[in-house]
């Protein structure tokens, strides 16, 4: 953006939302110029923080007069790159409007604002006996505004679906600055009339329009747990346990699968007694009645020992599941010990073939020498192999692109998909063409349109063909 255009802008917003929610100086912006996806790199060209409704809807009629790109922004926690500010523009922070506006038991919803954290709708219903499901592992800091442009998964979305399963409806602010309600509205029954917008526009990764507010469900907490921690020799006993454990006809709560560089990594940062020279272990957790998790619980147990578990331990109580879940969740920051940068993937395989998966996964590990331990939501079949590089060192950088292209595209070859819950962003673009046929896109792109007819919300995302930043430009000729 020209100078003195973004000083004209700057001074706009300024008047909008006031001195202290804008950020234009290129020293703090630097803190906006990527997700936790590091590969590609821009600043946009100023970010706001509006606190209120009327305050967005000001910010984005200003863009609209402009003529500039809207990225909306939760927490930045993506692993996709999907707050890029791929051509500079006007970042709309939603973190300052982040109040739970109501809990209502008796309706099992809560209205919320958009850039509430996700983990404090089920602490404020938690003395109700309810819960909010989606849980990303990042749900102490990611936004139900982020979950549902991400439509996020979590370890127990496995048993209860994600993010649009939860979400009864939602305020969004078009690119021309109307207020729309999508889906139940907070004063009405739980029926929609007409079309259902609220399913089209969740997932559409920022694209659509900036959420504001939303209503989401409340999920009555299961009457009792059983929480196991399975413990393998090998990545592919574990991995066969998942398979079988489904095939069984079994949905537990949670079926999560960590390797041997992860446990290791998580018993080095928080010392709760994982087996370090185990090659896997996998998180079992059983909820609902006491009676039919019992019975689960004998099932489970026997099919771990089939699979030669060597050891299947019982959460004993509250502290112990608490703990098993911290572990889990904290699982990417322990891997910050290991290697400077990583990238994560987020590919899904049918479950049958997890075991197939894991072991191109040590294939491609071996073939650019790069350590990709494994964490990820097994049940679900949705990996998340996480490839470990050091990104002052280009021939790594390369390395790690080619490992994550190679271990993306076994995915769809398996029947998969090259997205479980972090969706495309500025990342995966290049697998659209992979994975959907030209009319399917074209679909998709005529949708947007409906919401973004000029396409300035979050550009240069998802659809093949869009602008890359100039530096992973450079990046990607360097590697050609
Ligand atoms: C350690 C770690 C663990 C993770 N674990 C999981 C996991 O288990 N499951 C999972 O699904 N994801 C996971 N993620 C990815 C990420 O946390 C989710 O995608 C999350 O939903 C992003 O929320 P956010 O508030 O950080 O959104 P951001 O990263 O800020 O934005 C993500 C996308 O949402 C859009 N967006 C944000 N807010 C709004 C809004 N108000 N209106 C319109 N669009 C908006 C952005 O434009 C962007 O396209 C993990 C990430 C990390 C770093």
């Amino acid at each position: 953006m020209k100078l003195k255009l973004r000083n004209e802008v700057v001074n706009r917003l300024i008047d909008i939302v006031g001195v202290d929610a804008v950020i234009s100086d290129k020293s703090e912006l630097v803190v906006y110029e990527c997700d936790a996806y590091t590969m590609q790199k821009n600043l946009p060209s100023a970010v706001v923080l509006p606190g209120s409704v009327d305050e967005v809807v000001q910010v984005v009629l200003l863009c609209k007069k402009f003529n500039l790109p809207i990225i909306p922004r939760g927490a930045g926690t993506s692993l996709s790159g999907a707050v890029l500010a791929v051509d500079g523009g006007v970042m709309i922070a939603l973190t300052r409007m982040n109040k739970i506006l109501e809990v209502d038991p008796r309706n099992r919803r809560a209205l919320v604002e958009a850039g509430c954290v996700n983990a404090w709708v089920t602490r404020e219903a938690s003395p109700h006996g309810l819960f909010f499901a989606p849980d990303p592992s990042s749900q102490s800091a990611c936004t139900i505004g982020g979950n549902i442009a991400t439509n996020s998964g979590g370890p127990h979305t496995l048993k209860n679906g994600v993010t649009t399963n939860h979400v009864l409806g939602y305020e969004m602010i078009l690119p021309d600055g109307s207020i729309e309600w999508f889906g139940v509205k907070p004063d009405g029954g739980e029926d929609v009339e007409g079309y259902d917008f609220r399913g089209a526009a969740i997932g559409s990764e920022g694209m659509f329009g900036v959420v504001t507010r939303a209503l989401v469900r409340l999920v009555k907490k299961p009457a009792s747990f059983k929480t196991f921690l399975a413990v393998f020799d090998s990545v592919e006993q574990a991995s066969c346990t998942v398979s079988d454990i489904i095939a069984e006809g079994i949905v537990p709560g949670a079926l999560e699968m960590m390797d041997q560089v992860i446990t290791q990594a998580l018993e080095e940062a928080y010392k709760v007694g994982f087996p370090t020279d185990a090659g896997a272990v996998l998180i079992i957790e059983l909820d609902g009645l006491s009676g039919g998790v019992k019975q689960q619980a004998g099932q489970v147990e026997l099919i771990c020992k089939r699979n030669k578990a060597r050891e299947v331990r019982l959460a004993k109580d509250d502290y112990e599941r608490n703990a098993l879940w911290k572990c889990r969740k904290r699982a990417f920051g322990a891997v910050g010990r290991l290697s400077p940068n990583y990238v994560t993937q987020d590919g899904v395989v049918p479950r049958s073939k997890v075991p197939e998966i894991m072991r191109f996964i040590g294939v491609v590990s071996e073939k650019y020498n790069l350590c990709i331990p494994n964490v990820f939501h097994a049940g679900d079949g949705n990996i998340h192999p996480l490839i470990l590089f050091d990104e002052r060192n280009p021939d790594q950088v390369k390395k790690a692109l080619l490992a994550g292209n190679d271990i993306l595209t076994k995915c769809v070859a398996l029947g998969g998909s090259v997205t479980g819950e972090h969706g495309i962003g500025a990342e995966k673009i290049d697998f659209m063409n992979k994975q959907f046929a030209k009319d399917d896109l074209e679909a998709m792109k005529k949708l947007r349109t409906v919401f973004d007819p000029e396409q300035r919300c979050n550009p240069h995302k998802m659809f093949p063909g869009a602008k890359r930043c100039a530096e992973f430009m450079v990046k990607k000729q360097a590697s050609a």
